[in-house]
């Protein structure tokens, strides 16, 4: 059978030993580029020069400062395919960000994987219809969650937010959601264990795998087994069947 196979590159908040969030589907796509996501890669023998799809939910550097280093990579591969999924602001970040890190290649780089950039709420990646949802993570503007669907399978990305209509939607419809648990007792920002077990009450179909952890609260969630709640770990596989 078919299998969507959802690596977890990064599943900490900045601030602990663990890699920041960020998600590898099928071995070409990712959500989100935290920095040091092409080391990470490589770490687990995974070559970056192979992920040709990015989506990136908001423009926080633990979201997307990795960006540089895959660019480059990219200019010096075979396959030089780099498709890029943001908001409207994140052509001009990127570029900036590429400049900054490496200001005499950047304008030949650009010229060599000329990167597609999509900023639509509906779109197609291979074989899943992907859909776009503002969320809402505080002063960040704006703020996106990702749906991924296939035949009768729905993954949701929540990226960093908030409960939210939009996140609810999500738990609604996803059969696996992947979502921001940074905090115990949630806040405008992120969501918490609290946030998470309201979702978890309203929607007991959705499988909630917490992610974007501080170490306080994975060890809070350690304690206590919680029905549909999985808590997730760097470089652990999921693999779903279609
Ligand atoms: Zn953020
Ligand atoms: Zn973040």
């Amino acid at each position: 059978m078919i299998k969507m196979k959802i690596k977890i590159i990064g599943s900490g908040n900045m601030w602990t030993a663990y890699n920041s969030a960020s998600y590898l589907i099928d071995n070409e796509i990712l959500v989100d580029m935290p920095n040091g996501t092409c080391k990470n890669l490589f770490k687990i023998g995974v070559d970056p020069r192979e992920v040709n799809y990015v989506l990136l939910t908001h423009f926080h550097g633990d979201h997307y400062f990795d960006i540089p280093f895959y660019f480059l990579l990219k200019s010096k591969a075979n396959n030089t395919e780099v498709n890029i999924y943001c908001s409207k602001e994140g052509k001009r970040k990127n570029k900036l960000l590429l400049k900054l890190a490496f200001p005499n290649p950047a304008q030949e780089v650009l010229d060599t994987i000329k990167p597609t950039y999509n900023f639509k709420n509906n779109f197609t990646i291979k074989d899943y219809t992907v859909t776009k949802y503002l969320v809402d993570h505080g002063r960040m503007k704006p703020a996106y969650g990702y749906i991924f669907a296939t035949e009768n399978i729905k993954v949701g990305f929540t990226g960093d937010t908030t409960i939210c209509k939009n996140v609810e939607y999500m738990a609604s419809v996803c059969n696996y959601l992947f979502c921001d648990c940074t905090l115990i007792k949630g806040d405008k920002k992120h969501m918490g264990i609290d946030m998470i077990i309201t979702l978890n009450k309203k929607y007991p179909d959705c499988k909630f795998i917490v992610s974007h952890l501080d170490d306080s609260t994975r060890k809070e969630l350690e304690k206590g087994n919680i029905k549909n709640i999985i808590i997730s770990e760097d470089n652990y596989t999921f693999n779903i069947l279609k």
